[in-house]
């Protein structure tokens, strides 16, 4: 029973998350396999699945400045359940003529799973960008003490890797990753046709990644946003899982309007599944627009 093993890890990575941040997971519901494929210019990208994490709304993580109540008005305005919110965990893949990207790990829930589903091999891999190492984005570098993509280089920004290294509770990630790390400076290409982008706030080395084919665009914008409906109606209000929370809540609101009126289409990898879609300014906040479709 694979599954057993899955979920064991799971609640074990997800012990680790909840120290490190200083959170709980009300409940961990069945982590399901799934895959969501669609073209973007020359490169095929797979949006792929590995968790749904399902938070209280108790004060604790959105809305840190304001009330449960004023966080249910939210939720209930979106039409969803009021004393909870959901956050999806995925990944994305990019493969071009020359490599397979994967961009963030998951937290090592059904990525693995998702990946066979979408018809790709892990040893077949050969790059892995890194958002930030928050649990949920290298959570799934390792599998069984081992490299889980044994022919990646993986690659973050050299803030975030001296951020991690530092970080006790990342100490066995971080044991078996080591070698195979290598860092940038973010605002250059990493590779062929993906650029990184630093985006403030959320980890000290935190970037998202612009994937570009012909006039084609993909913005991976990593943890800039967490919650498709709190956090696009209100950018500005604090969450827990921010390092330095003004400089996320500036990040966030600076983000969103240039993407509302770039209107490029954006993945974001705790937005339901699969995370691809736009932003639109909504009077003084912003909404979301799922859109998956091959342009
Ligand atoms: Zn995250």
């Amino acid at each position: 029973m694979a599954d057993f093993k899955t979920t064991a890890r799971l609640l074990a990575v997800t012990a680790v998350m909840v120290a490190h941040q200083g959170f709980a997971f009300a409940q961990m519901p069945q982590q399901q396999p799934d895959a969501k494929a669609f073209k973007l210019g020359k490169f095929d990208i797979v949006a792929l699945h590995d968790a749904q994490f399902v938070q209280p709304n108790d004060g604790k993580i959105f809305g840190l400045d304001h009330s449960p109540t004023e966080v249910a008005d939210l939720l209930k305005a979106a039409g969803a359940p009021t004393d909870t919110v959901t956050l999806s965990v995925d990944a994305l893949l990019v493969k071009s003529d020359r490599h397979l990207v994967l961009i963030d790990t998951g937290v090592g829930g059904a990525l693995q799973g998702s990946l066979a589903k979408a018809g790709y091999r892990a040893d077949a891999v050969d790059e892995i960008l890194i958002t930030h190492s928050h649990p949920d984005h290298v959570g799934g570098l390792v599998l069984n003490g081992k490299l889980a993509f044994p022919n990646a280089t993986i690659r973050m920004s050299e803030t975030e890797w001296s951020y991690a290294k530092a970080n006790e509770k990342l100490a066995d990630i971080v044991k078996v990753i080591a070698d195979h790390v290598k860092t940038f400076k973010p605002g250059g290409e990493v590779v062929p046709g993906i650029t990184s982008v630093a985006l403030s706030g959320h980890t000290p080395g935190h970037v998202g990644y612009q994937i570009k084919s012909g006039k084609e665009r993909l913005f991976d914008i990593g943890d800039t946003v967490h919650s498709s409906i709190i956090s696009l109606a209100k950018p500005e209000w604090a969450i827990s899982f921010d390092g330095d929370k003004p400089e996320a809540e500036q990040n966030r609101v600076k983000t969103l309007t240039t993407l509302a009126k770039s209107h490029e289409r954006i993945f974001a990898p705790h937005f339901p599944f699969p995370g691809v879609g736009y932003i639109a300014a909504e009077g003084d906040h912003f909404k979301w627009t799922p859109n998956d479709k091959s342009e």
